[in-house]
């Protein structure tokens, strides 16, 4: 394996690490942001800030509210001091079409994901847009 795949595994090793906060039942999905070699974001899903850390309803569906990962990751930047433009985007699963329209439009230029989602559009509108999308599965 050359160096930059290593890399790779590795910030998706602690994008998995990271996702284990979340307090999700159905699925911890966990995102960094790197830029110059320093992650400058993380997220997991869950729910809004303040809101109660529960994101199944009591039938076991995800509350539409929960924000997932990349979303998280994403508008934790608005509220820094950086940006996103140029970044890549480390995920534990397959981006979604929702998070891959913020994903475009927050100037990330990569995306490198470890497990597959059922639905594949988010991927095809990420490369639509010209992201280099990568799919590293578990070793
Ligand atoms: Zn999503």
């Amino acid at each position: 394996m050359d160096k930059k795949t290593a890399l790779d595994y590795r910030y998706l090793r602690m994008a998995g690490i990271w996702a284990e906060n979340s307090y999700c039942r159905r699925r911890q999905v966990g995102a960094l942001i790197v830029k110059d070699k320093s992650i400058i974001s993380d997220g997991y899903n869950g729910t809004p800030a303040g809101f109660e850390n529960v994101c199944e309803d009591e039938t076991g569906q995800t509350k539409p509210y929960v924000l997932h990962a990349e979303a998280n990751a994403i508008t934790k930047i608005a509220r820094s001091g950086n940006n996103s433009d140029g970044a890549t985007l480390y995920v534990t699963d397959e981006p979604c079409i929702e998070c891959s329209k913020l994903i475009i439009q927050a100037g990330i230029k990569r995306v490198v994901y470890t497990r597959s989602y059922r639905l594949h559009d988010g991927v095809a509108l990420l490369q639509r847009a010209g992201i280099i999308v990568e799919h590293l599965p578990e070793l």
